[in-house]
């Protein structure tokens, strides 16, 4: 007979590592079941950086969140000894009345966040690398950043580990159920059958088969990262002196990038915010291609002439997007005794990772969370979910 535990996490990436995180700290007998191998490439959380801040053009709704993970990261860096957050500055640039702008505005002034409004001439001063049109402006603040996807995930792995959680990798959740009369679940893989009270489930991009039952059209859209080396160096690129950034350009498109993390030969990473192309995890064409960079350094060029000097590296991942770009985070709605699920992250989610692993380790725990989740209800997405049509 196998082992029965309190609460299986299926899904070990970002959110999956941060609920085992939280759940075994609180004390729970955990199992964390995960495909691939620990901090692996192939599905949304890799690629050495992810934007992080806190006057949040998406919607208001999201900064309570944010200010509570900028606390969880702090925590997890002393607790891991790991850098797992650094805080360079970032600036959201576009037209004022752009949604980059004037949605960051909007949560700047809702949540009364320490920012900055800067003009085109202000921002060529402060950061010379940026080159802004005469009609551009910018919200500078200066608790954005990056976060490291990697070292996040390894860091609450190591935790979970440390607090007693078992952690299969290599090991596939074929099937689950939910057992009736409120009896748990029991989840299937190649190896074995575990039971638990509780499942959670992370599945990233593999949301479309695993959380077919919850109705929400998600997509699945291939997006490139690039790294190039600036012309002229590094050097005015360090993060000492160099914002995250955020651009969209009078046409709507946005781009995004960091300052060279990596020292002198690691390059900058900049990439385009959505235009994705749609795949499975199965299918996604992990070339990247050469009309791709031309395409990024032609963008880029047009924010910051110097950063394509020379095209450096590029990789593929994957966003979850749902139809109005939240977050799903809540008790399955045919199953809410017993099975909680945080997908569909739309390609923002790597910042919010220890505050939804906290979210999750409430919702399984105890039913409910005092955090503000109302926004990432599904039932916003769908009007009916399909009761048992899971697999
Ligand atoms: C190019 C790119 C740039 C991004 N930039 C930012 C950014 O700047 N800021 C930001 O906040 N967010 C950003 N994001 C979004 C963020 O990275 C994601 O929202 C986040 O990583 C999603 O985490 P996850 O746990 O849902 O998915 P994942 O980390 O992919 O985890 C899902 C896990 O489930 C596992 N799994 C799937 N099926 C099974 C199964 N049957 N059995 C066992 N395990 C299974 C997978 O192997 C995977 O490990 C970006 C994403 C990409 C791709």
């Amino acid at each position: 007979m196998s082992p029965s535990y309190d609460v299986i996490v299926l899904g070990l990436g970002g959110m999956g590592s941060a609920a085992a995180h939280h759940l075994a700290a609180r004390g729970a007998r955990v199992l964390g079941l995960e495909k691939f191998g620990p901090v692996h490439q192939r599905g949304s959380s890799h690629g050495g950086s992810r934007i992080t801040r806190q006057s949040y053009f998406e919607d208001p709704a999201y900064v309570p969140l944010l200010l509570r993970a900028h606390e969880l990261y702090a925590r997890l860096a002393r607790d891991s000894g790991r850098r797992v957050a650094t805080l360079c500055g970032g600036v959201m640039v576009g037209r004022p009345g752009s949604r980059t702008v004037a949605g960051a505005l909007r949560s700047a002034r809702t949540w009364d966040l320490p920012h900055e409004m800067l003009d085109a001439k202000e921002i060529r001063r402060r950061f010379p690398t940026l080159a802004p049109a005469a009609d551009e402006v910018a919200l500078y603040e200066a608790r954005a950043g990056f976060v490291r996807p990697e070292h996040t995930v390894a860091a609450q792995l190591q935790l979970a580990g440390q607090s007693g959680a078992a952690l299969h990798f290599q090991e596939p959740v074929t099937r689950w159920e939910a057992l009736p009369g409120g009896r748990g679940v029991r989840v299937h893989t190649p190896d074995d059958t575990y039971t638990a009270g509780q499942l959670v489930i992370c599945p990233g991009a593999w949301a479309p088969r695993l959380l077919a039952g919850l109705g929400v059209p998600f997509t699945i859209e291939r997006q490139v990262m690039y790294w190039f080396a600036p012309a002229g160096g590094t050097a005015p690129y360090a993060p000492e002196q160099h914002p995250v950034y955020i651009w969209e350009d009078a046409a709507g498109v946005q781009i995004y990038g960091f300052p060279a993390i990596d020292g002198p030969d690691g390059g900058a990473k900049v990439a385009f915010f959505r235009k994705g192309t749609l795949c499975t995890p199965e299918n996604i064409d992990r070339t990247v291609h050469e009309d791709e960079v031309r395409a990024m350094a032609a963008q880029a060029a047009r924010l910051l002439p110097t950063l394509p000097g020379r095209f450096l590296s590029a990789a593929t991942c994957m966003y979850s997007n749902t139809p109005d770009e939240h977050f799903v985070i809540t008790r399955h709605p045919a199953h809410p005794d017993a099975v909680t699920v945080a997908c569909g992250f739309s390609g923002h989610g790597f910042k919010f990772v220890p505050v939804v692993g906290e979210i999750l380790a409430d919702l399984a725990l105890t039913g409910e969370t005092g955090h503000p989740i109302e926004l990432f209800d599904p039932g916003r997405l769908t009007a009916a979910p399909v009761p048992g049509g899971v697999r």
